[in-house]
């Protein structure tokens, strides 16, 4: 099946008790076991199924793989939120004393996470500009256990290239893992270009209602963790905390995606409920339509801003002479979603007023929701950081940042235009 049909129907067929055509939610904490032979065999993973909803939940499961399916990758895990998919797939490859490589125009959130949680648990993460391959080639060292980026930056919109980012990666016997939040697997599979892990805020594009927190992790399976099995000893030595497991030879090539459920999920527990599992394929169902209208809806609106004349920049990489368009084009295909960044003339002042007028459009910090949503990063998402950060970052202090919805064009540029207007007074 093609990506819009498995985002309607992989991983559930009717179940034949009830014959539901919609995948049931399970909600409920645990399962029964039929005896304690059964108990013990599932313990010993000698038989495949469900013990306690914080490990798996058959709900659930259908998400992963649909997810899965449409990424292009083996198996998923569904997590409580974009940050612990991010979390757990480090914490799974990188110990104290190890170092990952990641691009410094990061999600706020991420950018949080990698430069103060890591180092505080031993993991550093150098940080290097995503378009100077030669910086990511001199950053990894023998202690560097993944390389990391965003396929479309949020909400700088910058845009990696992959391929080069993968044939790094493979050089150095390391795997790329790729956040395609705001590509969404309709713009963009990262596997196919070489990632080996994917991960997902689902709460963005993909949910697409603004109504849920998820995230999930996507193992492609390709990536030989035996290679080098001193590199990667959470899955090539025995596990102490799973009755002396190899994740590699129990799992075979599915090894990080189990380790990563069996440790940080079994262990510190940020799983996804049933309930929001089924929102999220619910908003999934109709992924690849509302992409279409993002990116057109955002594409007519970024070609309006540069027309503008109160409008001093605008980044939207698919803008023909936006500066990463060409990077687009060999990524998506040249779609660049529906995020995009500009700034009016008058800088911070401006760029405030702009968005307190708003009338239509939401002051909302998030993305990828079906609504148009606006925010002003430099005084919201990354206060925090003074200006040569906020500059490292791609976030200007005029920066604005509209995750264009999919409401009519005319409405969305009328509301833009007015606040505009409002900005100037
Ligand atoms: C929102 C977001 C995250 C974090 O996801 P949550 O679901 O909010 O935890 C990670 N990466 C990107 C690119 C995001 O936009």
């Amino acid at each position: 099946m093609k990506l819009e049909s498995l985002a309607l129907h992989h991983g559930y067929k009717p179940e034949q008790t009830t014959k539901a055509a919609n995948t049931p939610i399970y909600q409920t904490s645990g399962f029964t076991i039929d005896d304690t032979q059964h108990g013990a065999d599932l313990f010993d993973l000698k038989v495949e199924g469900n013990i306690y909803s914080r490990i798996g939940n058959p709900t659930n499961a259908v998400l992963e793989q649909r997810v899965a399916a449409m990424e292009g990758g083996i198996a998923g895990l569904s997590l409580a939120s974009g940050m612990s998919a991010i979390t757990y797939a480090v914490q799974c490859l990188a110990g104290p004393g190890d170092n990952i490589i990641s691009t410094n125009q990061l999600y706020g959130g991420t950018y949080n996470c990698f430069t103060h949680s890591f180092p505080k648990q031993g993991i550093k993460v150098k940080m290097v500009d995503g378009a100077d391959f030669q910086a990511i080639e001199n950053a990894i060292d023998g202690n560097t256990k993944a390389l990391y980026c965003e396929s479309i930056g949020n909400p700088s919109g910058i845009i990696i290239d992959i391929k080069k980012f993968a044939e790094i990666a493979d050089k150095h016997g390391i795997p790329l893992i790729v956040d395609n939040t705001v590509a969404t697997p309709y713009l963009c599979r990262p596997i196919d270009l070489g990632a080996s892990i994917v991960v997902h805020s689902l709460t963005k594009y993909i949910d697409g209602h603004g109504s849920t927190i998820g995230g999930i992790i996507v193992d492609s399976g390709k990536f030989d963790w035996t290679k080098d099995p001193k590199k990667f000893p959470m899955l090539n030595e025995p596990d102490p905390s799973y009755h002396g497991v190899i994740y590699t030879k129990e799992f075979k090539e599915a090894a990080f995606i189990a380790c990563c459920r069996v440790v940080p999920l079994r262990e510190t527990g940020a799983c996804l409920s049933p309930h929001s599992a089924f929102l999220i394929m619910l908003g999934l169902e109709s992924l690849g339509v509302r992409m279409e209208r993002h990116c057109d809806n955002a594409l007519a609106l970024a070609k309006h801003l540069e027309k503008h004349d109160r409008v001093a920049w605008v980044n939207y990489a698919a803008l023909p002479d936006d500066k990463y368009h060409e990077t687009c084009k060999k990524i998506t295909g040249g779609k660049a979603s529906g995020i995009i960044s500009f700034g009016i003339k008058g800088g911070m002042r401006a760029a405030t007023k702009f968005i307190d007028a708003l009338q239509m459009i939401l002051r909302v910090l998030s993305m990828g929701d079906a609504k148009s949503l606006a925010c002003h990063p430099a005084s919201t998402l990354h206060r925090q950081l003074n200006s040569d950060q906020l500059a490292l970052a791609g976030v200007s202090e005029d920066m604005i940042r509209i995750s264009v919805g999919i409401e009519h064009i005319d409405d969305i540029i009328a509301d833009v235009d007015q606040a505009i207007k409002a900005s100037v007074t």
